[in-house]
């Protein structure tokens, strides 16, 4: 099912608020300014922080793939109860924990490759910004004060609930929302929040306090991208209450709409159980990168649609490990084959050529479809397994090597976007058999020593003993290859 576009700009993405895709068409072309909601830093990050770091970096190479001019923007939450309550358990400053865990936060984002946002806000560098946007919705009678505290009044904004469909009676029946009997209204949430003299906290004209959460990401986006952006993305867990509540103020502040188009990911499950660190249910994202490796994360990430509930499980990363294992294993090959061998131009009119053309075709109608990059990688393994095929049975060396060409070019364009597949396909894939190994209490050396013992068992012609090496080798999950310039081995990945 082919769709027609008007341009080769033009692609589908999901808006949670009109809950359909749409032809993306940004405010001002080329220009396209994205805000994406990071997390709170108070500890090491879970792996379902970077769920959304991971899709939305390649929805931004994306945009740029179209010739968009992005400007990403992608805050830090450094000011927060959770980050108070450890500062105090720990006797140390808010401040002191909110930059340790910045800097936690970018060792895993640096091992990962992405790429580097164009701004990373941190809230606590906005309060003078929020103290002036709490002032203007109290002109605009879309906020009070409470003894030292500043609420938002739900009633006085109609629009409220537009983005997540809820209805205001609903929301006052919601168990998520806060009780404190001083509101008007239980919906209505706090802009400021007073604090005693000896808690990290600023003074305003409403007294000594600390901004509400939902504030900051408002602030950031006025001041850093300006009062309508584009794209804002995060977490499906924060529709409601904090995106709908950002919508809110800004509103009810400046002239809407906020935001065009509001992107969101789905999130991690473990054991079918939604991934939040209240229920201890935590998979560490240091952890991850110490027992795997980024590619297998981004891999991971980009194997689901970003709108899909994603089960992580040993086994779902096992399954990574393969499809990386076939795609670098190729990549390892086209490198090969390509280097011994001339590619030929003048071979374009071959039937496989022509296949591989519309494949690549089908990769980018995939990820025009609000950014199917599962069914791209479909495509792509679907190549792969031709080629095999193909330059099994026949062997011209020069076409095959001209077929490994043009398609290891369509993997590392699209991989690019990702942020994937852009390794050396030999050190990769010898990480892959270090994890294999690993995973197997397996040593480096022991595997060498077999091996020996079997070259020399070949050298004295007792191929008898040679095959039952092989054999123990193979029950281990190793498989050795004899070529004329030696005999290696790999883990049998798949
Ligand atoms: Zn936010």
């Amino acid at each position: 099912m082919k769709r027609q576009y008007k341009s080769n700009k033009d692609f589908l993405l999901y808006n949670t608020i009109t809950k359909q895709k749409e032809i993306f068409k940004p405010l001002h072309p080329p220009q396209v300014k994205m805000y994406c909601c990071g997390p709170t830093v108070y500890d090491l990050l879970h792996i379902g922080n970077f769920r959304g770091a991971v899709f939305f970096n390649f929805l931004r190479h994306w945009l740029e793939y179209k010739g968009y001019k992005v400007t990403y923007a992608y805050n830090f939450t450094d000011v927060d109860d959770k980050i108070l309550n450890r500062a105090k358990k720990e006797n140390k400053q808010m401040k002191e924990i909110a930059d340790k865990y910045i800097a936690e936060f970018k060792k895993d984002f640096q091992a990962l490759k992405l790429k580097e946002h164009d701004h990373n806000p941190q809230a606590t560098q906005f309060i003078q910004q929020m103290i002036e946007l709490i002032d203007t919705l109290l002109q605009n009678k879309k906020a009070y004060t409470v003894d030292k505290d500043v609420y938002y009044s739900v009633k006085n904004f109609p629009n409220y609930g537009k983005l997540s469909k809820r209805k205001t009676d609903e929301l006052i029946s919601g168990a998520r929302v806060e009780v404190d009997e001083r509101k008007k209204n239980p919906a209505d949430f706090a802009l400021w929040k007073s604090c005693p003299d000896d808690e990290s906290g600023w003074d305003s004209p409403w007294g000594r306090g600390r901004p509400g959460w939902h504030l900051e990401c408002t602030t950031m986006i006025f001041s850093l991208l300006g009062n309508n952006i584009d794209i804002h993305g995060g977490g499906s867990d924060l529709i409601f209450p904090h995106h709908e509540n950002e919508l809110a103020q800004a509103e009810g502040a400046k002239e809407g709409p906020f935001v065009k188009y509001w992107v969101h990911n789905n999130m991690f499950t473990f054991g079918g159980e939604k991934m939040a660190k209240s229920t201890g249910n935590v998979n560490i994202m240091r952890d991850f990168l110490t027992e795997y490796n980024g590619e297998i994360f981004k891999y991971l990430v980009l194997s689901s649609h970003y709108r899909s509930m994603t089960e992580v499980s040993e086994n779902k990363i096992l399954q990574c490990i393969q499809a990386l294992s076939r795609i670098y294993t190729f990549l390892k090959t086209a490198k090969e084959t390509t280097i011994q061998n001339k590619v030929s131009n003048n071979d374009q009119s071959s039937t496989f050529i022509k296949e591989i053309q519309s494949a690549e075709q089908n990769i980018e109608e995939e990820l025009s479809d609000d950014l199917n990059t599962p069914a791209a990688f479909a495509v792509i393994f679907n190549l792969i397994r031709q080629f095999n095929e193909i330059n099994q049975s026949k062997r011209d060396i020069g076409e095959a090597a001209t077929h490994a060409k043009w398609i290891s070019d369509i993997i590392m364009k699209y991989g690019k976007l990702m942020s994937l597949f852009q390794e050396s396909p030999e050190e990769f894939l010898n990480k892959l058999d270090d994890i294999f190994l690993k995973k197997n209490n397996l040593k480096k050396e022991d595997i060498s020593q077999l091996v020996s013992a079997r070259t020399e068992a070949r050298k004295n012609k007792d191929f008898k003993k040679a095959d039952e090496i092989r054999q123990q080798l193979l029950d281990m999950g190793i498989e050795v290859k004899d070529s004329p310039s030696g005999t290696t081995w790999s883990a049998l990945r798949q």
